[in-house]
Parts: C-alpha cells; sequence; structure tokens
C-alpha cells in the first residue's frame, strides 16, 4: 500500500497530486510522518559527533519533509473545503501536533547541543543568515522553558498546561453567553431598517426557534442593527447586552478567568528571566520593548481623540435635532454616524459594484506585480481539490519563480475570512524549492463576479501576503517568506493595499462590467473620501483595547483586571460614547490563547509602516517608481526572517517608520 501523501509527487512543479489523494489518506500519513520526524529528532540529539552547525542546525531545517507536505495538504483542505470527515480529522490532529512539538521544545539533549553552538557561535565561522537561524533557533528553545530544571521545569509545565485550559474556557464562555442572548423584534420594531437587516433578523430567528425575528449578538447582525434601528431603547437593550458578555455573572463569567490568566503569564515570564510578559512578548517582534509600543499608541491617540471629541459633538447635535435630550451614548454612536455617512458620502454600493469585476482585479493585482517586479503569470492546468481553485505559473525573464493558487469563492465548506498560505516556502537548502502559494477569500459567485470595493482591498492585501512568499529568496526555510515578527507580517500586505488606489490602475482595470466604461472619477472619488470615514471612532476603539492589553502585561499582574480595565480609560480621557472595541471579559485576541496578548497593537502598527512605505514611493516619483520597487523587493519581501525586522525596514526607507502618513491615510492629521 502506498499512500499518495508520502510519495514522491512527480506532477507538474510537485503540486500535492490533490486528485489522488482521498481523505482516509491523512491519518495514516500523519501517524508515519510523525514517527519519521520524531526518529529524525532523536538521531540529531543523539548524536555521537559533537554537536556542529551542520549536524544540528541544518539538521533540523531538513527534518520532517514528510510532516510539511502532510500537513500543508490537510490545512489547505480542512481550511478551504471542509467536510465532517475532515472536520473530525482536525479534532484529532490537534493535540497530537501540540503535543509533538512540545516533545520537540522540551527535549534536553536537543536542548544542550544547539546550547553548546550557541555559547561557541563566534568560532563557528557562520555567515550572517546562519548566525540568524541559531539565534532563532535556540531562542525558541529558551522561550519554551528548555533550560529550567527541577521545580522551576515542572511549574512551567503545570503553567502551560493551565493556561491552555483557561484559553479554552474563555472562548466557550464567550461563545455560550452569544448564542444565549436575543432579543425577539415584533414587526413594528423592524421599521427603518434595511431589507438585509431584516433578512438577517429573520433568518436569525428560524434559528432560534423564535416565533419571529431576533436580534442576536452575532457581529453581522447586531452591528447593523445598531447602525441602522431609528429605536433608541431598542437599541440600548442589545448594546448593553453586546457589551456585558463574558460578564454576565454564574458559569460563563470571564472576569476571574482573566485575572488567572493574566497572574499565570507574569509568572511564567519571570521564569525564563523576563521582567514582565509585555517584555517577554515583545522580544520577539519589532515593537521590542513595552515603551515602543506605548509611544506609538499614544501618538495615534491624542488626534484620534480630538477627531472622535468633534464628531461626537456633531452626532449629538443630530440626536437632538431628532428631539432625542439626552448624553450621546454608546448606543447611539453607530445609528448617527450612519445618518451622517449617508448624508455626507452617498455611496450607493449597487452602482458600484459592476466596476469591480473578479477577473479584472485578479488581472490588476498581477499587472502591479509585473511594473514592480517583472513577474509573469500564466494560467496553470492542473487538479486542484476544488474545481472553483485557479493556478499560474509565476515567471521572470523566463524563468520559474512560483505557482500561485486563487480560491476566490465563499461556499459552506470554506471557513469565513481571507488568509493565504504556503502550500511550499520557497528554500534553498537541502536542496532549491519554488513556492507553492494559495490565496483563499470568501467573495460571492456570479456571471460575472462582482466585488465590493472592500472585496478588492482584500484581493490586494492577500496577493500582498502571496508575494512575500513568493519572492522570498533565503536558505532556510524556518525563516522564509512570512516567518517575520507578528508586528511585520502585515506590512507587505497592507503595503499592497495602496496599488488599488493608485487612479492609472483604477482607470485601466475598475472598468464596468457591461459598457467596459472606466470608473467615474466623482464616484471614484467617493470611494475613497468614504474610506475615512469615521475614523476618529474607529481609532479609539481600538487603541483603548490597545492600551489596556498593554497595561495588563506590563507590571504586576492586576488582583482585579476590570479596575485596572477602569483605571487605563480614566487616565486616557475615554470619550463617554465610546467603548473598547473588544472589553476585558470578551477580549478574544488576548485571552483566548498568546496569539495577540500583548500584541493587539501589532495592526496599528503593521498600518503605521504600510502607509510610510508607499510614502516613500510617492516621495520618490510614483507609485511605480522602479529603484523602489527594486529597494522594496531587495529587503522586505525577499528576505524573510533573515535580519531584525527594524534592519530591514531601515534598509528599505533609511529610517524607522514614523507616524504622519498614518494620521494622514485615516483622515486624523492636524489642518
Ligand atoms: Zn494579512
Amino acid at each position: 500500500m502506498t499512500n499518495p501523501l508520502l510519495q514522491d509527487w512527480a506532477t507538474p512543479f510537485q503540486i500535492a497530486p490533490f486528485d489522488a489523494i482521498s481523505d482516509g489518506d491523512f491519518a495514516p500519513a500523519l501517524d508515519t510522518a510523525l514517527a519519521e520526524h520524531r526518529s529524525e529528532i532523536e538521531a540529531i540529539a543523539s548524536a555521537a559527533e559533537p554537536p556542529s552547525f551542520a549536524n544540528t542546525i541544518e539538521a533540523l531545517e531538513a527534518a520532517g519533509t514528510d510532516l510539511d507536505k502532510v500537513l500543508s495538504v490537510f490545512f489547505t483542505v480542512a481550511g478551504a473545503d471542509s467536510n465532517p470527515m475532515r472536520e473530525d480529522l482536525q479534532r484529532q490532529f490537534s493535540p497530537k501536533l501540540a503535543a509533538h512539538f512540545s516533545e520537540i521544545s522540551s527535549n534536553k539533549a536537543l536542548f544542550s547541543r544547539v546550547n553548546a553552538l550557541w555559547e561557541t557561535r563566534k568560532t563557528l565561522g557562520l555567515g550572517p543568515e546562519q548566525d540568524r537561524v541559531l539565534m532563532l533557533t535556540h531562542r525558541g528553545f529558551m522561550r519554551a522553558g528548555a533550560a529550567l530544571t527541577g521545580t522551576e521545569d515542572a511549574r512551567m509545565k503545570e503553567i502551560k498546561a493551565r493556561l491552555a485550559v483557561l484559553g479554552t474556557e474563555f472562548t466557550q464562555n464567550l461563545l455560550a453567553d452569544e448564542r444565549a442572548w436575543f432579543m425577539p423584534l415584533a414587526e413594528a420594531d423592524l421599521e427603518g431598517l434595511p431589507e438585509f437587516v431584516v433578512d438577517t433578523a429573520r433568518a436569525a430567528g428560524t434559528e432560534k426557534d423564535a416565533d419571529g425575528p431576533v436580534v442576536t449578538l452575532s457581529r453581522s447582525l447586531i452591528v447593523p442593527f445598531l447602525q441602522f434601528s431609528p429605536r433608541r431603547d431598542l437599541r440600548k437593550t442589545a448594546f448593553e447586552a453586546w457589551a456585558a458578555r463574558g460578564a454576565n455573572g454564574g458559569q460563563t463569567d470571564n472576569r476571574a478567568i482573566a485575572a488567572e490568566i493574566l497572574s499565570l503569564r507574569e509568572e511564567r515570564a519571570k521564569l525564563l528571566g523576563y521582567a514582565s510578559f509585555a517584555d517577554f512578548k515583545l522580544e520577539t517582534e519589532m515593537a521590542k520593548t513595552p515603551a515602543a509600543v506605548r509611544d506609538l499608541l499614544m501618538s495615534v491617540w491624542e488626534p484620534a481623540r480630538a477627531q472622535a471629541d468633534a464628531d461626537a459633538a456633531r452626532l449629538a447635535e443630530m440626536m437632538r435635532e431628532d428631539g432625542v435630550n439626552d448624553e450621546l451614548a454608546p448606543w447611539d454612536w453607530r445609528y448617527y454616524a450612519e445618518k451622517r455617512r449617508a448624508a455626507e458620502h452617498d455611496l450607493d454600493e449597487a452602482e458600484l459594484k459592476p466596476y469591480f469585476q473578479l477577473d479584472r482585479m485578479i488581472a490588476a493585482s498581477f499587472a502591479c506585480a509585473e511594473r514592480l517586479f517583472g513577474l509573469q503569470f500564466k494560467p496553470l492546468d492542473i487538479p486542484l481539490y476544488h474545481p472553483d481553485c485557479r493556478a499560474w505559473e509565476v515567471t521572470r525573464n523566463g524563468e520559474h519563480v512560483a505557482v500561485f493558487i486563487g480560491d476566490y469563492f465563499a461556499r459552506g465548506s470554506k471557513r469565513s475570512g481571507a488568509w493565504c498560505s504556503a502550500m511550499r516556502a520557497q528554500a534553498k537548502f537541502p536542496k532549491p524549492q519554488a513556492p507553492i502559494v494559495i490565496n483563499v477569500c470568501n467573495f460571492a459567485k456570479g456571471e460575472p463576479a462582482l466585488l465590493s470595493y472592500d472585496d478588492a482591498r482584500t484581493l490586494f492585501h492577500e496577493f500582498g501576503h502571496a508575494l512575500h512568499q513568493m519572492l522570498s529568496n533565503v536558505t532556510y526555510e524556518s525563516i522564509s517568506g512570512t516567518s517575520v515578527a507578528r508586528d511585520f507580517v502585515e506590512l507587505p500586505s497592507q503595503l499592497y493595499e495602496h496599488w488599488l488606489d493608485v487612479p492609472e490602475v483604477l482607470s485601466e482595470f475598475a472598468v464596468h462590467a457591461e459598457t467596459g466604461a472606466p470608473i467615474p472619477s466623482d464616484m471614484l472619488q467617493k470611494v475613497l473620501d468614504a474610506s475615512t470615514f469615521d475614523m476618529g471612532f474607529q481609532t479609539v476603539e481600538y487603541v483603548a483595547s490597545a492600551l489596556v492589553d498593554l497595561a495588563f502585561h506590563e507590571g504586576p499582574a492586576p488582583a482585579d483586571p476590570m479596575e485596572k480595565q477602569r483605571a487605563v480609560l480614566d487616565g486616557i480621557g475615554m470619550p463617554p460614547a465610546i467603548t473598547m472595541r473588544h472589553a476585558t471579559p470578551h477580549f478574544a485576541h488576548v485571552f483566548a490563547g498568546d496569539g495577540y496578548s500583548s500584541g493587539y497593537y501589532s495592526y496599528m502598527w503593521s498600518e503605521v509602516m504600510d502607509a510610510d512605505a508607499f510614502a516613500a514611493f510617492e516621495e520618490a516619483g510614483g507609485a511605480f517608481d522602479p529603484e523602489r520597487a527594486s529597494a522594496l523587493e531587495r529587503h522586505i519581501l525577499s528576505t524573510g526572517g533573515s535580519s531584525d525586522a527594524a534592519e530591514l525596514y531601515i534598509a528599505f526607507r533609511g529610517r524607522l517608520p514614523g507616524v504622519d502618513a498614518l494620521l494622514k491615510g485615516r483622515g486624523l492629521a492636524a489642518e
């Protein structure tokens, strides 16, 4: 019996033979690949020869080839085209994989070899990229606690296990609260709601077995309800329920869990020798220190709050014109902001849509990559995992660069959102491998398929990630492509979004599906103006959340996180009609797992860079300035994690990013 996942793939560009793989192949292939990887690791850890870069670090890089193959195919189909069997497999695989990788990072024999290399690194004659990979490998072990012994080692294991349990409980409590609450609406309560909100409310009612339409706490229903419902009493009830998620007392209350998580994180950081959990988390980031994060957030906070205060005054005036004599409250903001948006930016989505055809937008993203980096895209006819997938061979000067796969349409088997992943990452060691990169989106199908402007931005965003993978030019896979700091990884993607807004790109590619006429310039201007609408509010709710996240992890863990949250918000002068985007009891980014803990700032950090980096093109002579394009590839798109992110940015820009371009882009710059 031969498992197709474990064969050498004799397909064009060694793409996985999707037509030969069946779901029954995954579990046995994973077990074989895990066992193989385990024995490779054992061989490295127990080698008789003294440790060398080749027999330890390079051997680790080369290990796990089959595991990579199995997981890349599995996670591609599990995310983009799932079914009950794949969901079941995913549930089986995740604890197995977690145990496997934690076994490696706590392998003392392996660590002592890596550590011996680290201590003698000056004498090893390593090149800069090798030096970097050694540093990252060693740091990974240290951060996982591999150097701890005795009771400290045991305590670290306890802390990690407890944190995993608490993270899951936090998520489940939040889901339970979100599912439990709904508010029935009488037919009269639907007045003033647009059809799509009414439809969503009716569908939600059916799902909840209610007699009629309901409002639930799902973001896609509650947000439009708050935007459109003229009934202030209903908005207040719905908003208060939404704000109370995770803080309703009883079994599903998250407040004590948040406190315990923060205290365990602090203990974990201290065991590893860091002053605080924020210092521990930020060590691997471009920002590096809590102070740098605070500086960034505060330099955006003041102008954002000033804008929000001015907007609040205008909205309160509109409310009084409506005959409501009260202070503007959080349940009023979205409603009056929507009224104002309709009055000031009467953008008709239906009128706009025919100008954003999916195929033309794909062509636009390719055309920009050709002008900037000389890449060419030729359609490939190969079997993939779903008939909606399309593939292209990417070449430059006739040489193969990558395979790019686009899976653009929404379907029930695909998880929501949009993402980019490498089915195979670029590397030169142990042998050259060209990347296979996939963009997955959730656009509506149609003849022709039409996008909203936001969809078109998403397409450019994910393609920016794809370029980061496809143009990668490093030796070792562990630092290839998007394997960079979290607060740096969104730079290429968010930066690429700027090319969608370049007037010559839009006039060539945003053409009417029926008439072929380019988008009228006044319509285009409305689109661009609308993108800065209500930015005071959006920036304030985001920055407030990021500052609370930072404060939670910076000093000693607060005994009462809610008290700490209050103190932070008072300290910065939070406008009374705006709340945190995610308050503590439902701040899943921070408490559901470790991903964004003391890292919620990173969305804005990346935005500061993308605005500043695009300004470099504008300053140099335009969006397609060849010297800037080549510098972008040389210093950022090709370099992966081979250098510190700040050094890469300075190499591209000549300095670190400033916030001016961001404030201008968000419409928050002082006049
Ligand atoms: Zn992204």
